[in-house]
């Protein structure tokens, strides 16, 4: 099945094409035969595309909104000069989108029909700076393709549906959760989906035997405690705020800190909440960027000052995370690193694991430093009996293999 997958924001749009079904997921022969992104949608959008040959194009189009650009995409897939091999619109089987919140609703991917994208619009109160986006790229999709072509919702929050009542209320009056829903939610739930059930297959473990942390570090960084394939505690909360520093976001902070940093700066609350999701984090600290290569950069060669403090308050509260998760599993099997972060940055991954000794794990530095740019592997020391893995995460191809479950009626295992 030749699968489309999406994932819209506001002036962007990711994409893959892959060719999955039931032999090539079991053998792992998905083929991705093209992927890429589609930047400043709404003015001279810019447009880039990698082939499954490894070549990079560039393009520029006026392309005016998302379905503008949906329908441009839909012209180059099928288009000879694409390299797909794909000649008609109908050789897109189905399409698969990201959608950040499904609510306690969504549970699983799902076909979308009217009543998911009333779901979907039912929780933009939750996630409006998300859903309402996912939901235009349905729409869009629908346009270009036609309706007989199935489209599948594969939710950002799903994977977490499993957290135990303890882990996902907040010590907050009871009816607050009832009247408006206010619980943790979890995000990166298919990153951290994907890479569960990556290091299982490559380690050859049984699904209820595996206790594991995943550390996604990315721009938006989160942890996760999974056992038996299940997640039982993430860091992100009501919103993708909670938890970890991140690139730009300040992660855990004291509630009462909204107020007062309003009152001190002559603020608004929401422009507090602002400030806490674009302007803190690794920005905030360093003052420089939230680009972790350039924060390294600024540490290791000049010497900075507070790119070194953005550092280790990055690589602290991840081990304090990881601490935390260990408690709630009681113990585990390994913690695995993806992301940007987390799949390139040997020095962050030691750092993180730097004083986990006491959790019986060891590193091996050489085998660290040799983990970079998408290889997965094993990095802590023979012996060690909590390991450290590297196992990159790959959201898109997790949802064209969700979509082309669904689509087919083939059981979706977590
Ligand atoms: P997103 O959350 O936006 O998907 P990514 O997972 O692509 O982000 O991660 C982006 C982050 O990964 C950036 O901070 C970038 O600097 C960092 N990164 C990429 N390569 C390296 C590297 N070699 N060393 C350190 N950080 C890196």
């Amino acid at each position: 099945m030749n699968v489309l997958v999406l994932n819209v924001g506001s002036a962007t749009l990711k994409f893959q094409v892959v060719v999955t079904d039931n032999d090539r997921i079991m053998h792992d022969q998905d083929v991705k035969l093209l992927r890429g992104q589609i930047e400043r949608i709404g003015g001279e959008s810019v447009i880039t595309l990698r082939g499954n040959d490894g070549s990079t194009r560039k393009r520029t189009a006026p392309l005016r909104d998302m379905r503008s650009a949906v329908d441009w995409l839909v012209g180059y897939i099928t288009d000879p000069e694409s390299g797909t091999g794909l000649t008609a619109r109908g050789d897109i089987h189905a399409v698969g989108h990201r959608v950040v919140h499904g609510g306690e609703q969504f549970r699983a991917s799902v076909l979308v029909d009217e009543s998911v994208l009333q779901g979907i619009e039912d929780n933009v109160e939750l996630a409006p700076l998300h859903n309402p986006h996912n939901l235009r790229g349905i729409e869009a999709t629908r346009k270009a393709l036609g309706s007989g072509v199935p489209q599948v919702a594969v939710f950002d929050t799903a994977f977490h549906h499993t957290l135990p009542e303890h882990a996902y209320l907040y010590a907050i009056p009871y009816p607050l959760y009832r009247r408006h829903k206010i619980r943790r939610y979890g995000f990166h739930g298919t990153s951290h989906r994907s890479i569960a059930y990556r290091f299982r297959k490559i380690t050859d473990r049984e699904r209820s035997d595996v206790r594991i942390v995943t550390l996604h570090l990315g721009n938006g960084c989160s942890a996760c405690a999974i056992r038996g394939g299940v997640s039982i505690d993430t860091s992100m909360g009501f919103t993708p705020l909670e938890g970890l520093v991140m690139g730009t976001r300040s992660g855990d902070i004291d509630a009462a800190l909204l107020d007062y940093i309003a009152a001190k700066e002559g603020l608004s609350l929401s422009q507090v909440e602002a400030m806490l999701n674009s302007q803190s984090g690794l920005l905030g600290i360093s003052g420089l960027t939230n680009d972790m290569r350039d924060l390294l950069a600024e540490a290791n060669e000049l010497q900075d000052r507070r790119a070194r403090l953005a550092i280790e308050i990055f690589c602290y509260r991840a081990r304090k995370y990881v601490g935390a998760y260990l408690a709630a599993l009681g113990g585990a099997d390994a913690v695995v690193f993806a992301g940007g972060v987390g799949e390139n940055s040997a020095q962050i991954r030691a750092r993180i694991c730097d004083g986990l000794e006491w959790a019986g794990l060891r590193v091996d530095a050489a085998a660290n430093e040799s983990l970079v740019g998408g290889r997965e592997g094993r990095f802590s020391a023979e012996g060690s009996s909590m390991e450290a893995w590297v196992v990159p995460t790959d959201e898109e191809l997790l949802i064209a293999r969700d979509t082309f479950r669904v689509v087919s009626g083939a059981p979706l295992p977590s």
